[in-house]
């Protein structure tokens, strides 16, 4: 079996699951990213001074036919520098990882990709319910 240290496979790259609850048809992982700082937005300034914390929520890659929801901590930092005009910023992560605003992780993403391009909208839609992969028929009609 492959082991990795620092890292699960169970939480998308850089997140560590802190919770696990299993319903009878979804998993729900409370997660929070391992970095222990983050970068602002405005001026590229590193900061470890955290402000706060919010509850995001997104969708990930379904377990042993379960739909999964990632409950995502996500901090957000004091910009201790001087000029910059932004002085709360909250973590971001990568569009791979979770992009900004979605509500599907990245890895999720492109699976409905995939499905959109080979199966076209409507098929698609059936497919991806089987799989338990929660998208909408207008998702991947778009896609
Ligand atoms: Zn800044």
């Amino acid at each position: 079996m492959e082991r990795r240290s620092g890292s699960t496979k169970l939480a998308p790259a850089g997140f560590v699951v802190e919770h696990a609850e299993i319903d009878t048809d979804c998993v729900f992982l409370d997660v929070r990213a391992t970095a222990l700082s983050a970068t602002c937005p405005c001026c590229g300034t590193s900061s470890r001074r955290t402000q706060s914390r919010y509850l995001r929520q997104a969708a990930d890659l379904p377990i042993a036919g379960r739909r999964v929801v990632l409950r995502v901590t996500v901090r957000r930092f004091w910009c201790d520098a001087v000029l910059c005009r932004r002085r709360i910023f909250a973590e971001r992560f990568g569009a791979d990882v979770l992009a900004p605003l979605s509500r599907r992780t990245g890895r999720l993403e492109t699976i409905v990709h995939h499905l959109g391009l080979a199966l076209g909208g409507r098929p698609a839609a059936a497919f991806a319910d089987r799989l338990m992969v929660p998208v909408s028929n207008d998702t991947l009609l778009r896609v």
